[in-house]
């Protein structure tokens, strides 16, 4: 599944019936889980059913595509269904019971309900919503694909305007830089530089949010000066707002591209990539580290690791990062360590290296243990038409990727 995406050119009263249609959606989408609370134990069919209710019942729901109304339901069943599946593993901690959406920022369209234009630069939502044509811009050209391989069009909210995702059902066939044969790599990330690999390279820290944080307390200053408690707010106060979104969503951008690219990198030069099995969600749980590791985004790091290995054919393992940054790699004895000790040197071997170039040969050595048995593939769960959800919840563009064509 490919995901392309344009920015999305059209006149105000375009941009408040897209707002429309996305409150339609999240409506459904509420609905069906409020049916859902009320009626435990209830299933696809009548979640459905549900829906064609609610579609006779309330005229703006009727409005909306049918297949966007499902698609709607299909969200709704997909946190049902994770809240289960959670429970199900018994998962440490939350178990993520599904919450009623408040400030949706998307809708998504199926294969019906929308019309590419001749040159593809433009499309129609024919529905009764009536947002109509919508120019389009971009640098991916919609020509190379046939039209029935657009299986979902999905029209998404950001602080800087709309934008159309196009997911197009296509196999990608990655190419590799070269005739790599057998090379392997460890990953170990850190606190002190992004990423160690086991080749003794490192990836260092960019820190985008530290870099931007002075610019961003600023406009956050003056977004809350304008704030007016207990009134609706003014256009000062929401320019304010956007002004703040703005500047965050520029260093989640640089954050995606570079975390993107590191990714691919790996990915390309490597047939097997090994890599902590991260528990990021329960990390960021330290207040003194957590700003560090959000900034690192590890997380989005594993996911474009995994989503890039699928394309390129290179297979990525998790591993237990149990002691993996305390044993010797050369000896397999323990040598503990505190977290301020840089250098590892084992006092049974005498072997010396960095502590996580050290900690990347372990997690290495233990995945090619277990690549031949058991495989784990910790973020290989997602379904794909969730992929470009996740991956390009913020992102632009997939400008690091090269597309074999
Ligand atoms: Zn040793």
């Amino acid at each position: 599944m490919l995901v392309f995406e344009f920015k999305a050119y059209g006149k105000k009263e375009q941009y408040h019936k897209i707002e429309e249609a996305i409150r339609t959606g999240q409506f459904v989408r509420n609905k069906c889980l409020r049916y859902w609370m009320d009626n435990r134990g209830v299933g696809k069919k009548e979640l459905y059913r549900h829906c064609t209710q609610l579609r006779a019942q309330f005229h703006f729901a009727a409005e909306l595509n049918s297949h966007a109304c499902q698609a709607a339901v299909e969200n709704a069943e997909r946190a049902i269904n994770r809240f289960y599946s959670n429970c199900k593993k018994k998962v440490a901690g939350k178990k993520g019971y599904p919450k009623f959406k408040k400030h949706s920022r998307s809708i998504e369209y199926k294969v019906s309900g929308w019309k590419l234009s001749e040159c593809r630069k433009r499309i129609a939502f024919t529905d009764k919503k009536g947002i109509g044509l919508l120019k389009l811009k971009g640098s991916r050209d919609l020509h190379f694909y046939q039209i029935e391989q657009i299986k979902r069009v999905r029209i998404v909210r950001r602080s800087d305007g709309y934008y159309v995702q196009f997911c197009i059902d296509s196999p990608r066939i990655g190419l590799k830089a070269s005739q790599l044969k057998n090379r392997a790599v460890g990953i170990d990330v850190g606190i002190k530089y992004f990423l160690a690999d086991s080749d003794g390279g490192i990836v260092e820290n960019p820190k985008f949010y530290r870099k931007s944080e002075k610019g961003l307390n600023r406009a956050n200053r003056k977004k809350s000066k304008k704030f007016q408690k207990g009134k609706p707010q003014s256009n000062n106060y929401k320019k304010a707002r956007n002004r703040y979104a703005r500047k965050h969503l520029r260093v989640t951008r640089q954050r995606e591209e570079f975390v993107k690219s590191v990714a691919l990198r790996y990915i390309q030069s490597n047939d097997l990539v090994a890599c902590e099995d991260l528990n990021v969600k329960n990390m960021v749980k330290n207040r003194k580290l957590s700003k560090s590791i959000s900034d690192a985004g590890w997380s989005k790091f594993l996911m474009w690791l995994d989503y890039f290995g699928s394309v390129y054919g290179t297979k990525t393992v998790a591993v237990d990062p149990h002691n993996t940054s305390q044993n010797c790699s050369n000896c397999g004895k323990k040598v503990s360590k505190s977290l301020s000790t840089r250098t590892h040197i084992c006092p049974h071997c005498g072997y010396v290296a960095n502590r996580d170039t050290n900690a990347a040969i372990n997690i290495l050595k233990r995945a090619q243990n277990t690549a031949g048995h058991a495989e784990i593939n910790a973020w290989g769960e997602m379904p794909s038409s969730l992929v470009g959800e996740t991956l390009l919840g913020y992102g632009d563009s997939l400008n690091q990727e090269s597309l074999p064509l």
